[in-house]
């Protein structure tokens, strides 16, 4: 007897039934800690997991990190912070994003998160709460040093150092400041921020500091410090190849069911717009589309969107690239499967992004970066955790 089907919309649908998979490959994702925290030590490798560990789930990607030793988390939202303490009950975990006000405060005392202070004003809301409270529970102070975010300025972290050094009214865990440019190795400001936050960091003698996100993991010991934090490189690796030192295991893949097949003859139109087929051809049509975060920039490379010529996106099935043709819909897509020479039949996953196609040229053909790539899938596809 077979199990019956369990719909569950929203939460990871039945595998029989869902428009398409989302597969996690927790090996790989504990691989590249592995080989970021190599690349790291003697620092310390956080993982940075916000937006729910940028998409693909807390609840996988907390305890795995955790269980190859990563002790230090860092979100953007305090309710995202809460929901890693669920999974990390000893971890150190920082809000990136500030207190904003001070109910909020009571917040981050009950859950034991840390606040990232990003202004003199986050920092006398930190000190009248610790003063109301009656300990000096810990925070951090994020430093602006060129990006022109978060962060207070390099003057004022400097008065903040002197004074606290005088009044100790803080317990200041960590020092930190976030690079614009680490995409850019050579870009010029990499160095002139790197200067700034060193002289940050000498005058918070004896505080944890952290620079390097995920590119800059690779710029070299003067840009570690005590911690680094990674994020992209855990679940994307890197787009520049770095193979030769363990960060690149794809950890995400996703495919999509073909629901019908068709033949059409050249010159028909297919799908909104009515895109004409340059030749008689054998199509299959895919349960995903922009609702499940497949771009509607990744429409085929004939189709004018706002003006913009796509470069046309295109999946793997049965060991060929296989074209979109037509515009990507909402919940539907259309692949040219004319040159594929197995049977190609409903049911059949064609993969969109995985071994066979990276989320770097996915990412790059949508116009966009991986980040967005990955934080935009949807709720629909049936969410499967390979390895581990
Ligand atoms: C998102 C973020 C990171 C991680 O960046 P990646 O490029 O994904 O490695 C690190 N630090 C801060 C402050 C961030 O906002």
């Amino acid at each position: 007897m077979t199990t019956p089907l369990r719909p569950s919309f929203g939460t990871g649908t039945d595998q029989r039934i869902a428009g398409g998979e989302l597969i996690i490959d927790i090996d790989a994702l504990k691989a590249n800690y592995r080989a970021l925290a190599r690349l790291s030590a003697p620092a310390v490798t956080a993982g940075v997991v916000k937006a729910n560990a940028y998409g693909l789930g807390l609840d996988v990607i907390v305890p795995a990190l955790l269980s190859e030793g990563c002790q230090r988390f860092f979100v953007a939202m305090p309710d995202e912070g809460i929901a890693v303490r669920s999974y990390a009950p000893d971890a150190a975990i920082f809000v990136l994003s500030g207190l904003y006000r001070r109910e909020v405060a009571d917040l981050y005392a009950q859950h034991r998160l840390t606040p990232v202070l990003n202004s003199p004003r986050d920092v006398s809301i930190w000190e009248a709460h610790c003063g109301a409270i009656g300990h000096r529970a810990p925070c951090a102070v994020h430093v602006d040093t060129g990006m022109n975010r978060l962060g207070m300025t390099v003057a004022e972290a400097l008065s903040l150092a002197e004074e606290n050094s005088l009044t100790q009214a803080l317990d200041i865990a960590l020092v930190m400041s976030h690079l614009a440019c680490a995409d850019q190795a050579d870009h010029p400001l990499n160095a002139q921020q790197l200067q700034s936050f060193q002289q940050v960091r000498a005058a918070f003698p004896g505080v944890e500091s952290s620079l390097a996100n995920s590119a800059a993991v690779l710029f070299g010991k003067d840009f570690h410090h005590e911690m680094t934090r990674p994020g992209i490189a855990l679940y994307a690796g890197l787009p520049v190849d770095t193979s030769d030192q363990g960060v690149h295991a794809p950890v995400v893949t996703v495919t999509a069911r073909v629901v019908q097949l068709r033949t059409a003859s050249a010159g028909v139109g297919v799908g909104y717009g009515a895109t004409p087929l340059a030749r008689d051809s054998r199509l299959a049509v895919a349960a995903i589309g922009y609702a499940d975060g497949y771009p509607r920039a990744l429409s085929s490379a004939d189709v004018h969107l706002r003006g913009v010529r796509a470069a046309g996106g295109f999946g793997f099935l049965h060991g060929r690239r296989v074209p979109v043709i037509g515009r990507v819909t909402m919940d539907l897509t259309i692949f040219d499967v004319t040159d594929v020479g197995a049977d190609v039949q409903p049911n059949d996953q064609i993969e969109l992004i995985g071994p066979n196609i990276s989320i770097h040229d996915v990412a790059a053909a949508a116009g966009t970066i991986p980040y967005e790539i990955l934080t935009s899938l949807g709720s629909r596809f049936h969410r499967r955790i390979v390895g581990a």
